[in-house]
């Protein structure tokens, strides 16, 4: 009887058959060591180029002795979300050093920055608005879009009369009680690129819109202060909402949203994922304060002065390859070659030689554009990055 009907296991099967017939097919791999420039997989050391923890923060003495003081003053648990009885000091202290960081009225720190965009973007748009994202926008920032039932525009990656166009149109066939939100990164989390975030302002302001921004890579990198890019551009006035990750550069794990005072007391009421989900430890908001903390110390200042050497001397390493970078901005260094096979090569030959480079495909970049995503950290030395294009050299002969 049952036998005429889809069975899940020949659904799964069939769908993982796809995967591998296109090199599409992952697997995680289990990390023995703690998060750093050098890790230990399936008991073989490798050098790191493939983590987001750009400043070495993740293992830092200083996080995890805040995360140990939290843990042993509030347990481990938040127990219940943080509008019942999970809103602990640390969640508290967390976001007011966030605002101080960002010089923003308020901050809202969530517990991840996937449920940040999602709680956001949904609870801000309904059927009657319209959102407008980069093409190039996290999967997360798409899948809020898509769920907050807007209509959904996509403009071309960093192009600004593309995003023109499709602004006056949005505002010639609706009304001005049109919510029209704009979205976009400042530093693309695959391409290393940044946005051209002030002529973007100029335009969300011509066309009446709001401009959401998501500072996950620039955070602790851009500006006098490193509070990102906005910062950098002297912004912080023209955006109304700024997103961030609290697991990238700060090296603890959320996401939050920063801003205007009401922004923040709406979301409160009205963010889904963060009304409806337990708070975060208290102890992982410790960590993340004691990471901002350090990127706003001296020792943050020198550490991202480091970074930046780091990332200036393999793109000079690059260029002498023949590599283009001329739109990369930042600690990401994408080397982009294309067919997955070819990728997959490259990345197998990297780590047989003890490089930790994964190769990057679809769906996380478009098709025929797979990539080694080469990430930098503060915590790497001159010689790492030399022995690095070495093997790079020798990868992709
Ligand atoms: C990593 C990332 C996110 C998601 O943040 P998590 O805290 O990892 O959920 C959102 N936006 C961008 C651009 C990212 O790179």
């Amino acid at each position: 009887m049952t036998s005429e009907f889809f069975r899940i296991d020949d659904f799964l099967e069939q769908e993982r058959q796809e995967l591998v017939n296109q090199e599409l097919w992952r697997s995680l791999r289990e990390v023995q060591s703690a998060q750093s420039s050098r890790i230990i997989i399936d008991g073989k050391p490798y050098l790191n180029f493939s983590s987001n923890d750009y400043l070495g923060l993740a293992n830092h003495p200083k996080v995890m002795q805040a995360a140990i003081e939290a843990i042993q003053k509030y347990g481990f648990g938040a127990g219940a979300s943080r509008l019942i009885c999970g809103s602990f000091k640390p969640h508290h202290e967390l976001e007011l050093e966030i605002c101080d960081f960002k010089q923003t009225e308020a901050a809202l720190s969530f517990s991840s920055g996937c449920a940040t965009a999602v709680g956001t973007i949904c609870s801000l748009l309904n059927k009657d608005d319209a959102i407008v994202l980069d093409r190039l926008s996290h999967a997360c920032l798409i899948d809020a879009a898509r769920m907050s039932g807007a209509k959904l525009c996509v403009f071309k990656h960093n192009d600004l009369s593309n995003l023109e166009s499709i602004l006056k149109r949005l505002r010639k066939s609706a009304d001005s009680k049109r919510k029209i939100l704009i979205v976009t990164e400042s530093v693309f989390s695959m391409d290393g690129d940044i946005a051209p975030l002030k002529d973007i302002v100029e335009l969300k302001e011509k066309y009446g819109a709001w401009l959401m921004v998501d500072e996950a890579h620039a955070t602790g990198l851009f500006g006098v202060n490193r509070a990102g890019l906005i910062e950098e551009l002297d912004l912080r006035e023209r955006v109304e909402i700024q997103m961030g990750t609290l697991g990238k550069a700060i090296g603890s794990a959320g996401g939050f949203i920063c801003g205007k005072k009401s922004l923040v007391e709406y979301l409160i009421n009205r963010a889904r994922s963060f009304v409806y989900s337990t708070a975060p430890p208290p102890c992982v908001a410790a960590a993340a304060k004691a990471g901002i903390e350090i990127i706003r110390s001296e020792e943050g200042k020198q550490r991202t002065a480091t970074l930046w050497n780091l990332v200036n001397e393999f793109k000079q390493s690059l260029s002498e390859m023949d590599i283009d970078l001329s739109n990369v901005n930042s600690a990401i260094i994408p080397i982009i070659l294309g067919s997955n096979e070819r990728t997959l090569k490259a990345s197998q030959f990297l780590s047989e030689n003890g490089f930790f480079i994964p190769a990057i495909r679809f769906p996380t970049v478009p098709k025929n554009t797979a990539r080694l995503r080469i990430t930098i950290s503060a915590n790497h030395t001159p010689e790492d990055i030399r022995l690095l294009s070495l093997a790079l050299k020798a990868a992709l002969n």
